[in-house]
């Protein structure tokens, strides 16, 4: 047996510092952490070679008393923690006091610092941990750490360093994150002599996004106030339209500390869920507030890992909090407008035979619904403009309580994860993104409304009856899909129309509490099904029934259809069960307002007019309306629904102006 000795100091030193400095971006995050914790109103970092010549921090926060500064260099030496009891409501970002000990001891360190309000200033040279002697210095105040020749005593640990630009990179992250955790404190970065990033450090988080994370970013994103009692959720999220390829631009921050939450992640994207494409990602800076006994922030060394104590809580105010601001984002006036127009026609479709009230009247006292015709002629007068006062009707109010328990509970990680590998998209229906002539439709949109106006929530006499704008004129139809309109500016507009129609009928069929109408067959329809989706099916025919489905089992993966969706012509109707038992058998969403979404809007698309298809006047006329109000800007997919091409755009096209 070898003998059992205890380490010489100065190797524990090591060792514990190869825990503390794994590369140069740990040290200026520990060096960052202590100029915030001094609090320091600007910070500036500065690196060559990706920081292992040279790595400085320089802070205007407190200083150190030229007394006191060997002791900072002592290991377990702070000045943020004295009892144990102090350990369980720390309010800096350090507390262990091993941070200048352990980079002390793995490089040439030099600071130089000075009290506030003190007549000069110390400096202290280390090299490889050993300490010279403090001496006087002419210095601002504040704190100035130079950290050279990284890891020049440990050559092991040296040779493991990534390519410098790697390493600039992770201190540009670590920069950017901070500077976004605190929009109060001005961070400059300088790589090689050149500033890539300023903050102002004016304490608007606003401010901040646009400095670190550049204009265009700042400019795709929309506002978020979420508030629940002691929780907040605050921040910036991207509309739907300026999605992103990847998550590389969500950050989230709870209690001012970056984390990586996979239940952020997918409370975030779920407010997303029917207005962005699979396979896109919304990007955000969001800060979570909420009290520190609901949070432990310990359980990772890194402490990037958050875990809440009520996970639902914290999920639900973030969906609700994004979701919110998407609502308000996709058009306030359009919002007050649809909200009164439901209440006055509210199946206000192609197709309405009897209102829902009837309807569902009927089906409590279990009656089978009256067969509606099948495509019963367009109401003559397409709408009444909105007259009487009426209760809002809000998005999420709108969700019934269909009883999907058995699809499972809360959003599961499966169902983001999915999201990774999207399946293809219909690229046809997307604005080529470099497409010159046809302009994402988000320019066109206002400028984002901090609030909703009160009227959203209370429809005033004004609301009632808005100004009503020029209707658009519709040119005609170009390859059977999509509608050319002129709208009063000049401007030309493309309607997807099946896409518009999709949304149309997804927001009916959402809008309804209850289940959805059914028309009676004469002649049953047979949907084959395969054995996974058979099973699952006839496990649930009373969910089914509430799609509007009125089956049979009919043996050997057969189902007898009696009733279908009045919105769904025979050959859809077969098509939209496939899918929905589908769905079934996979498990659908997980969470029961998603899983309801995924169901209707397989029903909202048979439902829709196709592309390819003629479509009477009447039928354009509706949509366009609909669009031009705002009330339809995606299809449930996510996919937009228009298009716009500038005068400006086609004279540039013609050569008219430059
Ligand atoms: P910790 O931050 O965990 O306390 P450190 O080793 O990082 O441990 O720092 C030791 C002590 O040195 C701190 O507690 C603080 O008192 C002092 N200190 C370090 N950096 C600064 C700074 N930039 N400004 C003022 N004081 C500092
Ligand atoms: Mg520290």
């Amino acid at each position: 047996m070898p003998h059992i000795q205890q380490l010489s100091p100065h190797v524990a030193d090591l060792i514990a510092a190869g825990e503390v400095v794994e590369r140069p971006a740990s040290v200026a995050k520990e060096l960052l952490e202590n100029a915030i914790d001094a609090g320091a109103s600007a910070v500036t970092v500065e690196i060559r070679d990706g920081g292992v010549t040279y790595l400085r921090v320089s802070d205007d926060g407190c200083g150190i008393a030229p007394e006191e500064l060997p002791t900072a260099f002592l290991r377990h030496a702070t000045s943020k923690l004295r009892s144990a009891g102090d350990l369980a409501a720390i309010g800096t970002l350090g507390f262990r006091g091993e941070a200048l000990a352990a980079i002390a001891s793995v490089s040439r360190l030099d600071v130089l610092t000075r009290e506030r309000g003190a007549q000069s200033g110390a400096t202290l040279h280390l090299e490889g941990g050993a300490p010279g002697e403090v001496t006087e210095a002419g210095c601002p105040e504040g704190t100035t750490v130079v950290v050279r020749d990284l890891f020049f005593n440990t050559p092991a640990r040296l040779k493991f360093m990534k390519r410098d630009s790697a390493e600039a990179t992770a201190i540009t992250g670590l920069v950017t994150h901070l500077a976004l955790s605190r929009p109060d404190i001005s961070f400059k970065l300088l790589k090689d002599g050149a500033e890539t990033l300023h903050t102002p450090g004016d304490g608007s988080l606003q401010s901040a996004v646009y400095a670190a994370l550049g204009r265009e970013f700042a400019l795709s994103l929309t506002e978020v106030k979420g508030r629940d009692g002691d929780l907040a959720a605050d921040g910036f999220v991207t509309r739907p339209l300026n999605s992103r390829g990847s998550r590389s631009m969500q950050t989230f921050f709870v209690n001012g500390r970056l984390v990586r939450s996979q239940l952020l992640t997918a409370a975030l994207e779920e407010a997303y869920a029917n207005r962005m494409m699979k396979g896109k990602f919304p990007g955000c800076v969001l800060c979570v507030t909420l009290p520190f006994d609901m949070v432990d922030v310990n359980v990772h060394p890194a402490k990037t890992v958050v875990k809440f104590v009520n996970d639902k809580l914290i999920f639900d105010l973030v969906y609700h909090a994004v979701s919110d601001a998407l609502d308000r984002e996709a058009r306030p006036a359009a919002a007050a407008e649809k909200s009164v127009r439901q209440i006055q026609n509210p199946r206000g479709d192609f197709y309405q035979s009897m209102t829902s009230e009837q309807f569902r009247a009927q089906y409590a006292a279990d009656k089978p619904a009256a067969p509606p015709t099948k495509r019963p002629e367009p109401p003559d007068v397409p709408r009444d403009k909105p007259k009487a006062p009426a209760a809002p009707t809000t998005f999420r109010t709108g969700i019934p309580p269909v009883e999907l328990g058995e699809l499972g509970g809360r959003a599961r990680l499966s169902d983001y994860v999915r999201r990774e590998s999207p399946p293809p998209v219909p690229a046809a229906a997307v604005p080529p993104p470099s497409a010159p002539i046809v302009t994402a439709v988000a320019e066109a949109t206002p400028e984002p409304v901090p609030e909703p106006p009160a009227a959203a929530a209370e429809p005033t006499q004004e609301t009632l009856l808005p100004e009503t704008p020029t209707p658009w004129r519709i040119a005609g139809e170009v390859l059977n899909t999509y509608i050319v309109c002129e709208d009063a500016e000049q401007n030309v507009w493309l309607i997807d129309k099946h896409a518009a129609h999709e949304r149309v009928n997804f927001d009916r069929l959402r809008a309804q509490s209850g289940p959805i109408m059914s028309q009676t067959l004469l002649t049953p329809l047979v949907a084959q099904l395969g054995s996974a989706e058979y099973a699952a099916a006839t496990e649930r025919f009373a969910l089914l029934r509430d799609f509007g489905f009125d089956c049979e089992d009919f043996g050997d993966g057969a189902l007898l259809l009696r009733g279908i969706p009045a919105d769904i012509d025979e050959d859809g109707a077969v098509s939209a069960l496939e899918e929905l038992a589908e769905k079934l058998a996979n498990g659908g969403n997980a969470e029961p307002g998603a899983a309801r979404d995924a169901l209707l809007a397989t029903i909202a698309c048979k439902a829709a007019i196709k592309g390819g298809w003629k479509s009477d006047e009447r039928e354009l006329r509706e949509l366009v309306d609909r669009v031009q109000s705002g009330e339809v800007e995606y299809c449930p997919h996510g996919r937009p629904v228009k298009a716009l091409l500038t005068r400006r755009e086609l004279e540039k096209m013609f050569k008219r102006i430059v």
